[in-house]
């Protein structure tokens, strides 16, 4: 269950952000999650509940946005959603393409008190 060892990560970066701020509750937290993290937000939700309590972070509200997958052609340079991992371009067929979403896990805005 890697969402445990996740929580456990955006706990520390949002106790760290919240201690440079002078901050003594967070309050909200959002997060982007890209589809190739594989996370279950439920799962996440759950982790992050039992991590946070008793921490600055405790009644933090967790809002997460999940970032498509999304690829970028190198021979026609268009840019498409890529569906049941077929990593092939659309438009020219092309293989050699890289992908420009979909890995994201950061901390996108924090709001404390
Ligand atoms: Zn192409």
């Amino acid at each position: 269950m890697h969402e445990m060892a996740i929580a456990q990560g955006i706990l520390e970066i949002v106790a760290d952000a919240a201690a440079n701020n002078g901050a003594g509750k967070v309050s909200r937290i959002k997060l982007q999650i890209g589809q190739l993290t594989a996370i279950e937000p439920d799962a996440l939700r759950f982790c992050f509940a039992a991590m946070a309590a008793g921490t600055m972070a405790e009644r933090a509200e967790l809002e997460i946005e999940i970032m498509p997958l999304i690829c970028r052609c190198q021979d026609c340079s268009r840019s498409f959603a890529v569906e049941a991992f077929r990593l092939v371009c659309p438009d020219c067929g092309s293989h050699r393409t890289e992908i420009t979403s979909g890995r994201e896990l950061r901390v996108e805005h924090l709001e404390v008190e």
